[in-house]
């Protein structure tokens, strides 16, 4: 768990914007996190110390996921695999839709990337409905791949997001809540 004093610090960074993009959402901005590395190099011990000798790959979400996920792949010297959104990946790749509250989207992953049999730690940068990890985990699954962790900076506790994972059977982990 985080210290008490990381999470103090990460409260007084990341800003809280009112209605964006739409009315009715209360937006983290993390990008305030960047201008201090020593901060920055905090989180990324927090996040890699959860996973520390119990992952063999990171998984990372575009976008914000991979602002966190490249550093704690290195820190835990383990390779990194990116999942983008549809369409920005050359052949061949490996996809998987999933619903959002308007339509349907689809992630994608390079084929060959993953190794079946890998203990695979899924991170994003925060987790709001759950729904996007959710599909990054059937991606893994499909390939073989045993999902053993989650991890994000930010949790949304009022949107369930954990309650949705628990069907993986993998540690939860968040560095603060909101
Ligand atoms: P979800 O699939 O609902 O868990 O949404 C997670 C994704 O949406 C993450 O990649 C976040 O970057 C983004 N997201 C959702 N809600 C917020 C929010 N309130 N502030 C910032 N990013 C958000």
């Amino acid at each position: 768990m985080a210290s008490k004093e990381l999470i103090h610090k990460l409260e007084q960074t990341i800003q809280n914007i009112p209605d964006f993009p739409q009315p009715g959402i209360q937006f983290k901005d993390i990008t305030p996190i960047f201008l201090n590395p020593k901060l920055y190099e905090e989180v990324i011990e927090d996040l890699a110390n959860f996973s520390r000798g119990k992952v063999d790959a990171v998984c990372g979400i575009e976008s914000r996921g991979y602002l966190f996920g490249i550093a704690i792949a290195v820190a835990l010297e383990v390779p990194f695999i990116l999942i983008r959104k549809k369409g920005k990946l050359p052949p061949p790749f490996v996809s998987e839709k999933y619903n959002l509250e308007y339509g349907t989207s689809e992630i994608e992953m390079r084929e060959g990337q993953l190794k079946p049999g890998q203990r695979i730690l899924i991170h994003d940068d925060l987790l709001a409905t759950g729904g996007t990890t959710e599909a990054a985990a059937r991606l893994v699954e499909k390939q073989g791949g045993i999902v053993s962790e989650f991890s994000f900076l930010i949790g949304l506790k009022d949107l369930n997001g954990a309650e949705r994972l628990k069907k993986f059977n993998a540690e939860v982990y968040t560095v603060l809540e909101y």
